[in-house]
């Protein structure tokens, strides 16, 4: 069986700066897959390219089969992929109902997006109660709590997540991961791009390290915790 993502010598340039040096990497359908790295590595990178926001110079992304690479941001979504982005970028001036409304654009099939909204609801009862309230008054957890919503609602079969740890309390943290669980468990394959390597690796079924562009270790998310360069590196000990 072929992967639901592959990444084939992936690099990714800005201007003349080379970010990305032949990333090689895969993810299966139902997999949680996570790509750890220290601030700069190029992880953001490997995800913006993913989704047509930065343009690949050499090398091949395959989604179910199909080329994908420097398809427009509109069509790769159309395609299957959402993107919860870094910093979460919601809209603040609009409500969630409307944030979410939002998320499901590209879609024409209306009575399957008010069942996607209960869906969501149902996962995080917390918008559901705030649902006319503006994004922009809600604490940074329920705002990343709307961006993954937000996300959702273009039903996608694989789901980007860029650092979704950033920035929150650590018992925020311990639910957002719970909630990125529950969706996989749902049936919606996740790439997950973190810096917070030990909760990454924890949730993960696969786990690739990146440095400098480069990927230099993989394995499965418990093979990594136990390494000893990756928790010298990335878990303090
Ligand atoms: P972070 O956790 O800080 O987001 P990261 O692993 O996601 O780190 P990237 O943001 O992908 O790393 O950055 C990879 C490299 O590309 C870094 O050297 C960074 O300085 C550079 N870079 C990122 N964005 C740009 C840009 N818009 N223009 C020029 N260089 C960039």
């Amino acid at each position: 069986m072929s992967s639901m993502l592959q990444l084939k010598g992936l690099c990714t340039y800005y201007g003349n700066i080379q970010a990305l040096w032949d990333v090689d990497l895969k993810i299966d359908e139902g997999e949680i897959v996570t790509l750890v790295g220290a601030n700069g590595a190029g992880k953001s990178t490997t995800l913006m390219s993913v989704c047509g926001v930065v343009p690949v110079r050499r090398g091949e992304i395959l989604f179910e089969g199909k080329a994908i690479q420097n398809l427009k941001s509109d069509r790769i979504v159309r395609l299957g992929i959402s993107q919860v982005p870094e910093g979460r970028l919601i809209f603040p001036d609009l409500t969630v109902m409307e944030n979410l409304e939002m998320g499901a654009y590209l879609r024409r099939d209306k009575s399957e997006i008010t069942k996607d909204i209960n869906y969501v609801f149902e996962l995080f009862p917390i918008l559901a109660n705030r649902r006319h309230q503006s994004g922009g008054t809600l604490s940074g957890g329920e705002q990343q709590m709307l961006a993954i919503s937000r996300a959702l609602m273009a039903r996608p079969r694989l789901m980007l997540l860029d650092e979704p740890s950033l920035g929150l309390a650590p018992i925020i943290i311990r639910q957002i991961f719970d909630i990125i669980r529950m969706v996989n468990e749902r049936g919606t394959t996740v790439f997950l791009v973190e810096q917070n390597a030990s909760q990454a690796l924890k949730v993960a079924h696969r786990a690739y390290v990146m440095e400098t562009g480069r990927i230099t270790l993989s394995g499965t998310g418990e093979k990594l915790l136990a390494d000893k360069t990756v928790r010298r590196a990335y878990l303090g000990g």
